[in-house]
């Protein structure tokens, strides 16, 4: 192949890799990709989040659901819908949480980017529903802070 070309090709290829995120939960049998860009990092500190990971927040990213796709493990996935309309995704197996939709935004998928086996480069944009944190978290970073969802 012509040098140049090839060089070409290879650019393209890591613009793909760049844009190609894969994740998998803590035991392995569900696995994801997504094809396209992650949204801003989100750290929602609200009650029902902090029980579904049982920790200080939630740390999600939206991505376009035409762009997730399931690789592995759809039959292990199971849904809990601890909101009206809210359904939240883990693996059947393991417990890990997957990744969060919402009935009346379903063009939407809000990745638990702990399941990232892939890096990502940026740092949290906010955090939400700080009215509700748990006392003893306390929040070190220059990130915007809600009282709820802005
Ligand atoms: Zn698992
Ligand atoms: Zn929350």
């Amino acid at each position: 192949m012509d040098t140049r070309i090839s060089h070409i090709a290879k650019l393209i290829v890591r613009f793909k890799e760049y844009r190609m995120h894969k994740g998998s939960c803590l035991c392995g049998a569900v696995e994801y990709e997504v094809n396209g860009p992650l949204g801003q990092i989100i750290y929602c500190h609200c009650s029902r989040c902090r029980k579904a990971n049982g920790s200080a927040f939630v740390a999600v990213a939206p991505v376009a659901a035409a762009d997730f796709r399931m690789t592995k493990g759809d039959a292990v996935l199971r849904s809990y819908r601890s909101d009206a309309g809210v359904h939240r995704m883990f693996c059947g197996n393991c417990g890990s949480p997957v990744f969060g939709r919402r009935e009346n935004a379903p063009e939407t998928v809000r990745l638990r980017i702990g399941t990232l086996d892939t890096p990502l480069k940026r740092k949290v944009s906010a955090h939400i529903f700080v009215g509700s944190k748990a006392v003893w978290d306390d929040i070190h970073d220059g990130a915007p802070q809600f009282e709820e969802r802005p």
